[in-house]
């Protein structure tokens, strides 16, 4: 069986190359199943994505790797997911709905873990954390160019 290696990426790029079709050579070139959850790309200003790559890892990192010598910045979504370790009080609802088991009971003590390696950042967490203890930081930039007043749940 192949596995496919999946992960949502928080992608930003200069607003020279705002009108260039990217995406298309990802797929085309990279052959890699590319997923837009998020875009604010707007012409002449800098664009920003979240997108879901699917397909072969090796290939998925060549396409990072030619985005990137476009002055396109690429990172995990993932990593902009994090627990607040004082709000959670350990009710175990985010492991129910975790795709991937980043978030999982360790048997031994019954702690709640987060495995931030695992993570795909796809927000599920956020959404059902009944004390918002799960957080997604879309940061300053997004706010500002997307012109929305607060960042909403990517799967509403
Ligand atoms: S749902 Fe929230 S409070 Fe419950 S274990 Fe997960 S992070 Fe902690
Ligand atoms: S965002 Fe939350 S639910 Fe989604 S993979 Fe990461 S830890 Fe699991």
């Amino acid at each position: 069986m192949i596995t496919v290696y999946r992960r949502i990426y928080y992608i930003r790029y200069p607003k020279e190359i705002s009108e260039k079709p990217i995406i298309y050579h990802l797929i085309k070139e990279y052959d890699v199943e590319v997923n837009i959850l998020r875009a604010n790309i707007l012409p002449q200003r800098e664009g920003i994505l979240i997108i879901e790559l699917a397909g072969n890892k090796a290939n998925i990192n060549a396409g990072l790797e030619y985005l990137g010598k476009l002055g396109v910045s690429s990172e995990r979504l993932a990593t902009r997911i994090r627990r607040d370790d004082e709000r959670c009080f350990q009710c175990g609802a985010c492991t129910g709905v975790c795709p991937v088991g980043a978030l999982y009971i360790r048997r031994e003590d019954m702690a709640v873990m987060f495995d931030a390696d695992k993570c795909t950042g796809c927000n599920q967490c956020v959404l059902i954390c009944p004390v918002r203890a799960m957080e997604m930081s879309l940061g300053e930039e997004w706010l500002e160019t997307s012109e929305v007043p607060t960042p909403t749940p990517l799967f509403s």
